[in-house]
Order: C-alpha cells, then structure tokens, then sequence
C-alpha cells in the first residue's frame, strides 16, 4: 500500500470544453510551482492527479492554498484486485472506526471484472463480516468509504477543503489598488482566487505618510504574492496631487477630486504595463467617497472595467476573510493613509458629476499624471 494525495479540481474548469488543457495546464504549473523545493513526483492515472511524496502533511498544505485546488484527498494506492481492495478498504475502516458506513465505487477501468455497484456490495459485506460493531448507513454514513479503480486502485483516508477558484493567470490581468487598510488585500486575494493576475499600486504622500506606512504596503503585497506565486507593486507619488487639489479646490471635494486622479493613475498605469482592468477594496455605502454617486465619479475617469470585489459585503465578513488569508494583522498596524491625513470636514457623500468636472479644470490633470507616474518605484515581491 502506497499512500498519495489526490488533488481534484473546481468541477468549473471541466465545463472549459476545448479551454480545459489550458486551464488544466496553468494548474499543473501553478501546483509545480507551489512545491519547488518539496520532494514529490507527479502521477496521473486516468485523469486524476496524485502526488506522492515524503512529507504528505508539507505538500498538502501547500497545494490546498493553489487557486483552481477544490479538494485534496489522502488516498492508499493498491494493485487492481478484489481481494487486496477489500482487505484495504477493511484497514481503512478499522482505522477511522465509525459508528456507520457506505461504500461507494467508482470503477473507471472497464476491465475490472466486476461493476461498481458489485464492489460496493461485496466490501460493505465482507466489513459487516469482519467488524462487530460497525452497521451500514446509505443516507447519512459516519464515514463515506469511497473507492476508485483506475489503473491502480484506490481507497480514500481523508478529504480536506481546499481553496477552490480558478487557476491564477488564466483571466487576464488587473490593477489592483494597495492601500495598508483591511479592504483591499482582501480584494486582491478574492480577484486572484478567479485566476485574475494581480499588480498592484500603491499612492504613497510622502512626507505626510511614513517610509513605515509604505512598507507596510509591501508587506501585504508580499502576503498576496504567497497566493499569486509573486506580485508588482507600483509605490506612486501622489504628494503633489493632493497638494494641488488642496490649493485649488473646494474642500468637501478633496476626496473625491482625489480618487478620481487614483482612477487615471490605475488606468494609464495598466496601459502602460499591459494591464487590462482595475480593483479596488470599496464596498458600498461603507465611507463617503463609497456613496453610488462618488463611485459614479471615480468611474467617470477609468477607461476600463472597475472591479469591487467586496461591493456587497460587510465589514465583520471583510474582516473575517483577511484573518483567513493572513493579512489582518498587518492591515492593523496603525500607519496612516493618505486619504486619512487630507480628509475634508463634511465631505461631499452625494457628488454631481457635472460640478466635480467643473471643479477639477482648473487643474493641469494631465502633467500631473504624468508626473506621478513618471515618479514612480517598482518593487517585485
Ligand atoms: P482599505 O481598507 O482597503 O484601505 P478603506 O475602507 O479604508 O479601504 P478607502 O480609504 O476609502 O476605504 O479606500 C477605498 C479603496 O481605495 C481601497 O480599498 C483601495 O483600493 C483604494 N485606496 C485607498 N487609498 C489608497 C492608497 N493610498 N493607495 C492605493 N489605493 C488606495
Ligand atoms: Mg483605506
């Protein structure tokens, strides 16, 4: 008996019809990678992917966190014979020692001499013959012993969760913005989970915020990177920016004049560097620039799909993803933002469209894109 792990993927990537190699492909790859320096040896047997390795526990960890993983299974590998499934299927049983129990049968090899529903009978009954106690439950079993015969057969131990998705980098690409709050890293990590490649900007006011505040930044850009396999982050000087809106704008429209400059920025960023949409961490009615009126502002300005991955959802459920994904303790440490240190008294929460352009002309938008980005540091992590 060998033990193995069986890695199954989102059942969406076999409705990709003739896409399904190249999502299957990018997934292989992106497991490949999650595993460099892991010993471990890659087989397939009839579609099914398993992994055999030395440290079981390393590798599963690992593999469940990859994006397009539904679920890993730790399986035993046993040769094609009745006799040898069965005294395995009892090993199993014995081990995990439920109160109930059905066995389930795929047979995916043709040339075993007996159906799937033949096995399932015949090992539920041997079990029953060989264990006291145990009784057989088709509706709700304690342990679901379920077997596969394939080349080999196998006979399943444990079946973990893993993070499901899409394989990253399979859909295209986004601009995601960074700022050091709870929301956006959280953003991020729910855009890379449906295989959208993710890079990252980050407006940094210097000298009102912190060298600390933009490392902070690219800590969890780094913490994004353990999801996507590594992450750009674009650090863009926005101190003149503000500056200018200050000097010559109305004060309960610094905000959202400054998030509309946010949007061009990410938009001639991603022209730029080839990418093809933006994301921010807004959710809905959360703050006043995240009214439908100030999103209808910032938009104004972008010449590509917006992403809002957390639109609809509140913030408890924020908070609880980024605990999961590890970036809440990080977000927490209070350095400021630079949307923070430049908020008006009463800002606008229902900003006219028309008026905001108007506003704004005075202001030469153009150079002063240029210029940030231009000002710009990259960093890849
Ligand atoms: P977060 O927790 O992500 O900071 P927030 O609730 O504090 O969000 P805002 O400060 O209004 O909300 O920011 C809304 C979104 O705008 C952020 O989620 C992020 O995508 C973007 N953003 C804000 N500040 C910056 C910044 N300094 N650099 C890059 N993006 C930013
Ligand atoms: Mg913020």
């Amino acid at each position: 008996m060998n033990k193995l792990i069986l890695v199954k993927y989102a059942p969406e990537i076999f409705l990709k019809g003739l896409n399904r190699n190249k999502f299957e492909k990018k997934l292989r790859d992106n497991i490949k990678y999650v595993l460099r320096g892991v010993s471990y040896e890659f087989i397939v047997d009839q579609n099914r992917w398993f992994i055999k390795g030395d440290d079981l526990e390393e590798i599963i960890s690992r593999v469940k966190k990859v994006f397009g993983v539904s679920e890993v299974c730790i399986v035993s590998q046993v040769e094609r014979e009745f006799d040898i499934i069965k005294e395995e299927a009892l090993r199993v049983l014995k081990e995990i020692n439920p109160a109930t129990f059905k066995v389930e049968t795929k047979r995916a090899n043709k040339e075993f001499p007996m159906n799937s529903m033949e096995v399932s009978r015949s090992i539920g009954g041997y079990i029953l013959s060989q264990c006291e106690d145990v009784k057989v439950d088709v509706k709700k079993p304690e342990l679901f012993l379920q077997i596969e015969i394939r080349d080999k057969a196998y006979v399943y131990e444990k079946k973990i969760k893993a993070v499901g998705g899409l394989p990253y980098g399979m859909n295209g690409s986004t601009m995601l913005m960074l700022s050091g709050g709870i929301d956006s890293p959280v953003a991020a990590y729910m855009m890379a989970r449906r295989g959208v490649g993710v890079q990252c900007v980050y407006y940094h006011s210097h000298p009102y915020t912190s060298e600390r505040a933009k490392e902070k930044v690219k800590d969890l850009a780094k913490i994004v990177s353990s999801y996507t396999g590594g992450v750009r982050l674009y650090v863009v000087p926005f101190t003149d920016i503000q500056m200018n809106i200050i000097e010559k704008c109305r004060e309960d429209e610094l905000t959202i004049i400054m998030r509309r400059f946010m949007m061009r920025i990410a938009c001639a960023l991603g022209e730029k560097v080839g990418v093809q949409s933006v994301t921010t961490g807004e959710s809905i009615g959360q703050v006043a620039s995240q009214t439908m009126e100030s999103l209808i502002c910032s938009d104004d300005c972008s010449d590509r799909p917006v992403f809002r991955p957390l639109v609809t959802m509140d913030k408890i459920d924020i908070m609880d993803i980024a605990h999961e994904i590890g970036t809440y303790e990080t977000s927490i440490l209070p350095y400021e933002d630079c949307c923070t240190i430049f908020v008006p008294k009463h800002p606008k929460t229902k900003p006219r469209l028309n008026e905001i352009r108007q506003s704004e002309s005075v202001l030469e938008i153009e150079k002063l894109v240029e210029e940030a980005i231009d000002g710009m540091e990259v960093f890849d992590l």
